[in-house]
């Protein structure tokens, strides 16, 4: 293995960017963001509480009410969209370099994946920008009816750390396609790689208040921008907000008149996802998205070549450090094949490569932190507990940073927390079923319902389980495919709502029905 790229890329960006500027939080405070390879702090950046929270979204109302973004032909929101995504691709190693220093992830994956993923979805959304319309109504009587598909208005966006520019684009990408104007809250695990696309948004000629970022913690910032109100009155009243204030302001929604922020999309972990919702309801009652956890099953049927088999469900848990939501954490086998599945898994995961991720071959870097890394130790000590079989990795590598040896356990049974519990980690569970029906039953009894993978050569029961599994994706033969135009999201506990594609400009409009009469009234 050799260095790639030398990973101190200047960070430039570490202020809040709000109405076009890059400013201080309110309170002067600010918060480390680490480099996860050695846990060492790489740069203090300000963290937002309510009042930064109030300051965006005050810019974002003024954008969105006095224009020129949700006026602007959508014409040219969308050459904004390609300018920007443009100039994302011109930054592409400097971006990935970012993100690798800040997460942890391959660096290769991060610039040869994920930023040309951002930039294809951008590309998409901004082809979408004028193309969205409304239609004519075939109505009883005599009237002329269409429909009106206008933005919503302010967009408050929450992101998680695990795809940091990625689900920046998922967020972003249709929203202001749509028209509307954006108060997104980063990770305070990953603030940096948001703010610096910000701005090349604004540079590729975003006018300011539409695309506003406040980096923070959850309890804090988060819940301000999940709970905010009506800008104008309640932004003064939400200082020192506490949850005490937020049932306070539920009580109170009838003096905030005027314009009320209108949406949130969150993605994050399905506990922190009911909190949101709940806040959103307790407020004003604002329309909620969630992308939220998984536990989602890969099923390899006993006709599947196995190598390949082995290969896909190895990628399907282990890419992304096994931090991500569609993890296929939960490894079922036929019967037939389960003995010589589960010795190459193992000799699979001893051959993952885990190292430094600026590091060319390395297939796999740290844990983002060190609450992550604890939890991940702490669930293969249950998995141990539980009598699953440890048959390779099971503690961290090496003395410094967050690295964790790739782990397999077999004779994993439903009932364990490794086979319940979303672990996020590069933990790999195998379970052994007989037949069909019946690991249809299992892959499905969760409380989640993200994704599911499927390896077979039958044509059959492929389409049986394309069917039967309940799950908001079923990728068969193959796994993480993740094209802009492909919609994305949970059944059950997973979330509600999908994401890319379509589907999510229906997140960001609103349908107005206008009725006209074809003659005149009678009265
Ligand atoms: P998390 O829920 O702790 O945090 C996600 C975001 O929510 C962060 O920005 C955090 O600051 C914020 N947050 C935390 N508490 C909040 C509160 N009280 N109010 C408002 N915001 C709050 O999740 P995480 O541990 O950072 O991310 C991992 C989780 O995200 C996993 O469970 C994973 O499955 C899920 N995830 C889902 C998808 C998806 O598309 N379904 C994608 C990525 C990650």
């Amino acid at each position: 293995v050799e260095d790639l790229i030398t990973p101190q890329v200047p960070i430039r960006y570490t202020q809040h960017l709000i109405n076009g500027r890059f400013v201080d939080a309110a309170s002067g405070k600010t918060f480390p963001a680490y480099d996860p390879r050695t846990g060492e702090v790489i740069a203090n950046v300000a963290e937002g509480d309510a009042e930064d929270i109030n300051r965006a979204v005050s810019a974002a109302r003024k954008a969105f009410d006095e224009g020129p973004w949700p006026k602007m032909s959508a014409y040219e929101r969308s050459r904004i969209l390609l300018r920007f995504a443009d100039l994302v691709e011109k930054h592409n190693d400097e971006l990935a370099a970012l993100e690798t220093w800040n997460n942890g992830k391959p660096y290769e994956q991060a610039a040869k994946s994920e930023v040309p993923l951002f930039v294809r979805l951008l590309h998409y959304y901004a082809g979408w920008a004028d193309k969205i319309h409304g239609l004519t109504v075939p109505a009883d009587g005599d009237y002329h009816v269409q429909t009106l598909h206008e933005p919503i208005g302010v967009a408050g966006q929450i992101i998680p750390w695990n795809f940091p520019l990625i689900m920046f684009a998922w967020k972003v990408g249709p929203a202001l396609a749509c028209g509307n104007t954006i108060v997104l809250k980063t990770a305070e695990q990953t603030p940096l790689t948001a703010l610096f696309v910000a701005k090349l948004f604004h540079e590729a000629g975003l006018p300011e208040g539409v695309l506003n970022i406040v980096s923070g913690y959850g309890p804090t910032a988060g819940a301000a921008l999940a709970s905010h109100m009506d800008v104008d009155k309640i932004g003064k009243r939400v200082k020192g907000y506490s949850l005490h204030r937020v049932l306070y302001l539920s009580t109170d929604w009838s003096e905030s008149h005027g314009n009320l922020f209108h949406k949130l999309a969150f993605t994050g972990s399905t506990d922190t996802g009911k909190v949101v919702l709940e806040l959103a309801a307790r407020s004003n009652l604002k329309p909620v998205t969630l992308e939220l956890g998984g536990k989602s099953p890969f099923i390899v049927f006993d006709d599947a070549d196995v190598d390949k088999a082995v290969e896909l469900a190895h990628f399907a848990l282990f890419f992304n450090q096994g931090q991500c939501c569609c993890a296929g954490s939960r490894t079922f086998v036929h019967e037939r094949v389960y003995d010589e599945f589960l010795e190459k898994s193992k000799k699979r995961a001893l051959r993952r490569v885990v190292g430094d991720p600026f590091k060319k071959g390395v297939e796999q870097g740290p844990q983002i932190d060190g609450e992550q890394f604890e939890k991940v130790l702490r669930y293969i000590k249950s998995g141990i507990e539980s009598n699953a079989t440890l048959e390779c990795g099971g503690d961290r590598l090496g003395s410094k940073g967050f690295f964790i040896q790739p782990t397999v356990f077999s004779n994993v049974q439903d009932d364990m927390l490794i086979a319940q519990d979303e672990i996020f980690g590069p933990v790999q569970s195998i379970l052994k079923f007989k037949d069909t029906d019946e690991v249809i039953e299992r892959a499905n009894r969760t409380r989640y319902g993200l994704a599911a993978g499927v390896f077979t050569k039958n044509v059959d029961t492929a389409n049986k389980l394309m069917r039967a599994l309940r799950a908001g994706t079923v990728w068969i033969n193959c796994f993480d495919v993740f094209d802009a135009a492909i919609p994305f999201g949970g059944y059950k506990m997973s979330g509600i709502g999908r994401e890319k594609g379509i589907y999510s400009l229906h997140n960001y409009l609103q349908v107005k029905a206008v009725v006209t009469p074809l003659k005149n009234p009678a009265w």
